[in-house]
């Protein structure tokens, strides 16, 4: 079966009442027939479920789907996007280690290397999204056990080489982590490029309606079964409802990442002239920089786009306010496009320097495209321009 049918027919096993959804097991434990069978689970001699901060079925049937579709053998889910980075982090990273990362990451990705990471002693450098591949083998130190790169990034939606950095890992023998909630395995497989674990913000485009936070890990077994015993332990656990609503939203993701990536090059296509604008991103436009190497890593250019007004803070806070359909929200990944202004929000904690270095300029917005009909998107922006 293809990914995107597995997306759909991995299920629960049906239970003695033969429903067709899937079911939701909301429980925090699991009973045992006799002592034994139990004494067996706690002694990891069976595969029982034992306590839902440990496995639950709702949460594996979402973990599977999401191992199936970024073609992965293993994995663990997490409350939210940011206990996937921090537990993929902490379980295979200790003191004396060195992260290499780049500048241009998700603003609380940022304060978990910079300024909790040093805490336990494990050094952090970053490096450039334009880097090239001297640059990057510059960049590794003896002691760098860790490659963690987001791509396309998070605002400013820089495309890096999966393939170049993935060599270089396998060659140096460093963990290459990727996070790659912008693109969704439906665009951008990074394990087929060399990723070694894949992290998600699964309260983005894998929900796509804006309910729950979640968040999963896959990969290598091996890394995954270290991230485990550290999750278990610590308790980033995802709960089984919400489980049960992701793994019911992976049944449409490929449609709607479709429409989401169809609505968004069509938009950006649309804008790309527009005279207010100092200039606008889209990974498969042909006037993105890195265009050709979004060509070779990807479907499809994602949901997401971005431009630079024209008169920089002050445009922008009047775009914002001018916008009657788009919603002013932290998140993205929605089936409602959203506007937001990442200088004052999302990477608001970077200092000026920090921002402007990963092209997070005072007049950049971020348009994450939703599912509404295309004309009715490119109205509310065009008007809101003017
Ligand atoms: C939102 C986001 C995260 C964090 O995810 P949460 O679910 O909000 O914890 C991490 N990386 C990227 C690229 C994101 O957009």
């Amino acid at each position: 079966m293809k990914p995107s049918t597995k997306a759909i027919r991995i299920q629960t096993d049906r239970t003695n009442e033969m429903e067709h959804s899937t079911p939701l097991f909301l429980t925090s434990s699991f009973c045992f027939e006799n002592a034994e069978d139990m004494r067996a689970a706690f002694a990891d001699e069976t595969d029982d479920n034992i306590y839902s901060r440990f496995s639950n079925p709702s949460v594996k049937e979402f973990v599977d789907k999401m191992a199936a579709l970024e073609g992965a053998e293993s994995g663990y889910a997490t409350a939210s996007g940011m206990s996937a980075v921090f537990g993929s982090f902490m379980a295979l990273l200790k003191q004396g280690d060195h992260l290499l990362s780049c500048n241009a990451i998700f603003g609380s990705t940022h304060t978990v290397i910079s300024k909790y990471l040093p805490k336990y002693g494990i050094e952090y450098s970053y490096i450039a999204a334009e880097a090239n591949e001297e640059t990057w083998l510059a960049a590794i130190k003896p002691n760098t056990k860790m490659v963690y790169i987001e791509t396309p990034t998070n605002p400013g939606l820089a495309v890096l080489d999966l393939a170049m950095i993935g060599k270089i890992c396998k060659e140096k023998n460093i963990i290459f982590n990727v996070d790659n909630c912008f693109a969704t395995p439906i665009s951008q497989r990074p394990i087929e490029f060399g990723a070694d674990l894949v992290v998600h913000s699964a309260t983005k485009w894998l929900d796509g309606q804006g309910r729950v936070l979640g968040g999963v890990i896959v990969g290598k077994e091996s890394l995954i079964k270290e991230i485990y015993l550290f999750c278990r332990s610590t308790g980033p656990a995802l709960s089984p409802f919400n489980a049960w609503v992701l793994s019911k939203s992976l049944e449409t993701l490929d449609v709607r990442m479709e429409r989401h990536a169809g609505n968004a090059l069509y938009l950006s296509e649309q804008l790309q002239n527009h005279s207010a604008f100092e200039s606008l991103r889209y990974p498969f436009l042909p006037s993105h920089p890195h265009y050709c190497i979004a060509r070779q890593q990807m479907k499809n250019g994602g949901g997401i786009f971005c431009f630079e007004l024209k008169g920089g803070l002050e445009a922008g806070r009047n775009f914002l306010n001018s916008l009657q359909m788009l919603s002013l929200t932290a998140n993205l990944g929605d089936t409602r496009s959203i506007a937001s202004h990442p200088a004052s929000t999302t990477h608001a904690k970077l200092t000026e320097e920090e921002r402007l270095a990963v092209g997070i300029t005072p007049g950049l917005i971020r348009i994450s495209v939703g599912l509404e009909d295309k004309d009715d998107i490119l109205a509310d922006i065009l008007q809101a321009l003017d």
